[in-house]
């Protein structure tokens, strides 16, 4: 098992109560839609994960280790194994899409790095070898800032799978694109995860791409997960 969230319950500072009692399991090769309306607690549960933010009671064990017991430098290990991928992309607007990409491995070193152009040939060439993947590698020196929506998300994808993850943790990947660019990106992402046997973890909105796209699908009501089973099994009424 890769990732075991047991009675997971999160209460903000200000007494609203984003998740209550949430568990589930997650195995390797998972492809899992979260669904819910806004507010529901998706973004949280994610978060959570990755300890961007702490959780008020339960566990969560990523690989086994309970990530709530780990130290600063253990939890940093734990990031490198997670990756991420945002709504608003995240990218470093004023680098290249290239340099973006080569972030996703180095963090806040490959800034210095790109400053004083000390990428290895390899990374450089596994860069390249992403940026093919989603089909913007002829984008490769231009700057994220010139890109669309659809083209900064496959940058996006680029970094992260450049980490790369053991788990994906996709928060709402396409809220901000058009229908057709949304398809468009879960396309790529499911593809692509696929073949880099990346586990996957995707918040969405949109019942009907959740349908489409994963293998199982767990949704959440007012921070309360109601449903969670493969896709088949959705029924209307969740
Ligand atoms: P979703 O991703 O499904 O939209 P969120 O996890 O963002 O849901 O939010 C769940 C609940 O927690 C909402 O009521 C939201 O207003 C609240 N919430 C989210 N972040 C914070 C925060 N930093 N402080 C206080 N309340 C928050
Ligand atoms: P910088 O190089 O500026 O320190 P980071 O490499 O820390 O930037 O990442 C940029 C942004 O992406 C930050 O807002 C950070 O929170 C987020 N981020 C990057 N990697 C992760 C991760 N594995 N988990 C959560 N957030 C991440």
């Amino acid at each position: 098992m890769l990732l075991s969230i047991k009675n997971v319950s999160k209460k903000y500072n200000n007494g609203t109560e984003a998740l209550k009692n949430v568990s589930f399991d997650v195995e390797k090769g998972e492809f899992i839609s979260i669904i819910g309306s806004s507010g529901s607690g998706k973004s949280t549960l994610l978060r959570s994960i990755n300890k961007m933010t702490d959780i008020s009671e339960g566990s969560i064990l990523f690989e086994n280790q309970n990530i709530e017991k780990l130290k600063k430098k253990e939890i940093n290990l734990v990031r490198r194994e997670i990756g991420m991928i945002f709504q608003n992309y995240n990218l470093v607007e004023r680098l290249t899409v290239i340099e973006n990409v080569l972030h996703g491995r180095l963090g806040y070193k490959s800034v210095i790095a790109g400053i004083l152009g000390i990428y290895s040939e390899e990374e450089k060439k596994e860069a390249f070898a992403f940026l093919e993947k989603v089909n913007m590698a002829k984008y490769a020196y231009q700057k994220c800032s010139e890109l669309s929506g659809g083209q900064k998300q496959r940058v996006g994808i680029a970094r992260a799978i450049m980490q790369k993850p053991k788990l994906l943790l996709c928060d709402e990947p396409i809220a901000s694109l058009d229908p057709k660019t949304a398809e468009n990106i879960m396309d790529y992402l499911r593809k692509i995860v696929s073949e880099l046997k990346i586990t996957c973890i995707v918040n969405l909105h949109q019942v009907d791409i959740a349908k489409k796209y994963s293998d199982r699908i767990i949704a959440l009501n007012k921070g309360e997960k109601v449903f969670d089973d493969k896709t088949e099994n959705l029924t209307n009424d969740v």
